[in-house]
């Protein structure tokens, strides 16, 4: 219903509209303040909760608050007329910030996770999402963006993440070992079992034998064989392929107790440490009329007893495995790489060639078992020992003239 032309009301009439419109208008402004109040409210639980940066249309920031000041360190004059590449940390590909665009600029919400730099250069996450307040005819005038801090919840993740993948690779170990240490053991147990079952053939033979006795009398000569040959060969065989059980049970819950062994990390002075294994081997070294060279050392940051144990196993090893040719050469060499001392063990024996050189990490592997004395443990007990303390052992050989063994600790 429309209302009627002012100009045919009487006086009286118009004073009675105009005091109507008035009545309106205050009602009208107590609405309008009521709804400004609200807004504020909103404004201000917002600015509590999130981080909020309003951009125009071309991306220039034209508002932020407090908490986005806060967590990019830069002051609200350094980022007013800059646009968000001032804090770009360059995590996400170009395609990445096009797609945002492309999105908000045909005014459509978007909503993503970002990687953002503050002034200091520290890198943060934040939830974001993006309005655009779009005019009458669609098109954005300016953008809001609303954002939390998801740092933590990140390095949470990738955290959870690193722990999978280290446990998953933990677990491929167990398989490994499990699967080594039955396949070492059968051998032993097939040698006891067989020689068990010649054992039980001579007691029998024996049985048969003093079967045939008259008047107390045993012919002697059926005894001989199982007595003299047969029973004294298979407790040998026994006695041989339980020692070397027994060998195999001792290195195994060795290496189990590894992870149990309390680590007292401190700085290592590597060039004392050497001296004092080096000292300790004078006497086989001599024999073998070894020389062993060790040039000045980094520090290192490490437990001294087990750090000490893979370093007298590589000596020990350059010791055993040194070349009939030529007398064995040592040289011992250090160098720091980021953050990490990298110690090289150079020794010129027999080598390691390249297809077995990761093999003899594992545990029980060794290369010609039945040339030297050995478990075949040391270098996977050094293994697991460096890395409990974040270092590493890894070789370099050609497979003759020597091999190299690399060992790496953090630097003090
Ligand atoms: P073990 O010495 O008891 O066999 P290790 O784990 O110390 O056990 O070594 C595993 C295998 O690696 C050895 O059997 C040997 O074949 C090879 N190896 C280790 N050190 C050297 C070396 N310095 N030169 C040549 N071969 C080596």
């Amino acid at each position: 219903m429309s209302s009627p032309d002012p100009a045919t009301l009487t006086k009286e009439e118009l004073v009675t509209r105009l005091q109507q419109l008035e009545r309106e208008h205050a009602a009208f402004e107590t609405e309008l303040l009521s709804t400004v109040r609200e807004l504020r409210s909103m404004k201000a639980a917002l600015d509590e909760h999130s981080i909020v940066a309003i951009t125009d249309p071309r991306g220039r920031i034209t508002y932020v608050n407090d908490k986005f000041c806060a967590i990019s360190r830069y002051a609200r004059e350094e980022l007013l007329g800059q646009d968000h590449r001032i804090i770009n940390s360059r995590f996400h590909p170009r395609e990445f910030f096009h797609e945002l665009w492309s999105t908000i600029s045909s005014g459509r919400v978007w909503h993503g996770e970002i990687k953002n730099r503050a002034k200091d250069g520290s890198l943060y996450w934040v939830d974001t999402t993006i309005f655009p307040f779009l005019d009458g005819t669609g098109r954005p005038v300016q953008y809001v963006a609303i954002r939390t801090d998801i740092t933590q919840r990140k390095a949470d993740e990738l955290t959870l993440q690193q722990t999978a993948a280290d446990l998953a690779e933990k677990n491929k170990e167990l398989e490994a070992i499990v699967y080594t240490v039955s396949h070492d053991l059968r051998s032993p147990l097939v040698n006891v079992q067989g020689f068990s079952r010649q054992l039980t053939r001579a007691c029998e033979s024996i049985r048969a034998t003093l079967a045939t006795a008259t008047d107390g009398q045993v012919p002697a000569e059926p005894l001989r064989k199982p007595v003299d040959v047969a029973i004294p060969q298979a407790l040998r065989f026994i006695n041989a392929g339980v020692t070397k059980m027994e060998a195999l049970l001792a290195g195994l819950l060795q290496y189990s107790r590894l992870g149990r062994v309390a680590l007292h990390l401190r700085p290592l002075d590597l060039n004392a440490m050497l001296g004092e294994i080096v000292a300790a081997m004078k006497f086989q070294l001599n024999e073998a009329k070894a020389e062993v060279r060790v040039e000045p050392l980094p520090r290192c940051i490490g437990d001294s007893v087990q750090t000490s144990q893979v370093f007298t196993n590589l000596l020990d090893n350059a010791l055993k495995y040194r070349s009939p040719l030529r007398p064995l050469r040592v040289t011992v060499t250090g160098r720091v790489e980021r953050g990490q001392v990298i110690y090289s063990f150079a020794d010129n024996g027999l080598g390691i060639s390249p297809q077995h050189q990761a093999k003899i990490f594992e545990i029980f592997h060794r290369l010609n078992p039945n040339d030297s004395p050995g478990e075949g443990l040391g270098l996977a007990i050094a293994q697991r020992v460096l890395e409990r303390q974040r270092g590493r052992i890894w070789v370099e050989s050609t497979g003759e003239g020597g091999s190299t063994f690399h060992v790496s600790l953090p630097a003090e």
